[in-house]
């Protein structure tokens, strides 16, 4: 799924340690990821005397902190960050915020649930993950030597966050931020992570859209072990259609890949992709199948253990969409596997 969006700065991208103007007042700085998608955005919002307002940190490795080490020596003007704004729990997002705020002394500003969801996983011992996600792997049909592989991958938590800071200041929908004259207004939603932040500057036709509004991408939307029932999509697919009122020519700052315009006609391929998908989990579900059998005919490739745990969660949100939706039932076997199969 392709969307032929407008890349306002075609192949550009900040070198790394530096921090390119994007528009007046934004700073860019892209750091690097040891996987698949191997960088991550972050955003340097200037906020006139008070200082550099960060959106995203990075992952709490040491080549993006010796990166970071350079950003603060060079290219914060003499003044300090005096505030860390975090989009969502993951680790490329979250990673650094407790390592920089040792650093610099600024809050700490999050959606609630997103801040608790990264206290939590920082705090979850390997021990609980590999008693509870195995049964939830098994259940959805995948053969017992990727249960496994999946269990033996663990928790990346602890290795990509640094300390997740015990204090936070809270955002929500009501609490528009407003730095170096610009005002920001936090929409927030769930799919690709429980309580995500946007930030949406309608003055300026802007909008931060964190890993919700992808260019490229679509954006992993998964049901993961600790709510085997959740129906992320529902919360995804709402987001996306909510956003009719943002204008044609809106600029998107994501979090991976490059700034870009034509939000709409992103947001129409998003979600026909995942119309596309539940045609396909539907078809599939002629007969009974597992979340397993959906997924080994909406990935053909090769995965590893790791792709695996993305694919099978995307798998089953799209077959949990269909359960809540009434056309598919989930029945569990004699071995508690789950079974989809058209509702009659
Ligand atoms: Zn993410």
């Amino acid at each position: 799924m392709k969307t032929d969006v407008d890349y306002i700065y075609g192949e550009t991208l900040p070198e790394p340690g530096t921090a390119m103007e994007v528009v007046s007042g934004i700073r860019w700085i892209r750091m690097p990821l040891p996987f698949a998608l191997d960088h991550v955005n972050l955003f340097l919002l200037d906020d006139s005397d008070e200082g550099w307002v960060l959106v995203d940190t990075g992952a709490a490795l040491k080549p993006t902190q010796d990166l970071w080490e350079q950003v603060l020596a060079n290219e914060l003007q003499g003044k300090p960050i005096s505030q860390i704004i975090v989009t969502h729990f993951h680790p490329d997002h979250v990673g650094n915020a407790g390592w920089l705020q040792e650093r610099t002394g600024a809050p700490l500003w999050m959606s609630r649930t997103e801040w608790l969801s990264a206290r939590v996983n920082r705090a979850e011992a390997q021990e609980q993950f590999q008693q509870y996600a195995p049964e939830f792997y098994r259940r959805t049909g995948l053969n017992d030597l990727l249960v496994e592989e999946l269990r033996d991958l663990g928790n990346h938590f602890h290795s990509l966050v640094s300390p997740v800071p015990p204090i936070y200041r809270r955002i929500s929908e009501e609490s528009a931020l407003d730095i170096g004259g610009r005002t920001w207004v936090p929409i927030l939603a769930g799919g690709h992570s429980p309580e995500h932040v946007c930030l949406y500057c309608p003055d300026d036709n802007l909008v931060l859209g964190g890993d919700f509004l992808l260019p490229r991408i679509s954006p992993n939307v998964s049901v993961w072990w600790n709510e085997p029932e959740g129906n992320p999509l529902a919360d995804y697919i709402r987001f996306l259609d909510s956003l009719d009122y943002m204008e044609p020519d809106i600029l998107v700052l994501p979090s991976h890949d490059r700034p870009y315009r034509r939000l709409h006609e992103r947001r129409a391929d998003l979600i026909a992709h995942h119309h596309e998908r539940f045609d396909l989990a539907l078809e599939v579900c002629a007969a009974p199948s597992t979340a397993a059998d959906v997924m080994y005919q909406m990935f053909k490739r090769q995965l590893d253990a790791h792709q695996s745990r993305f694919a099978i969660g995307e798998s089953l949100a799209h077959l949990n969409y269909l359960v809540d939706e009434g056309r598919l039932e989930r029945v569990a076997d004699d071995n508690g596997i789950w079974r989809f199969v058209a509702a009659g």
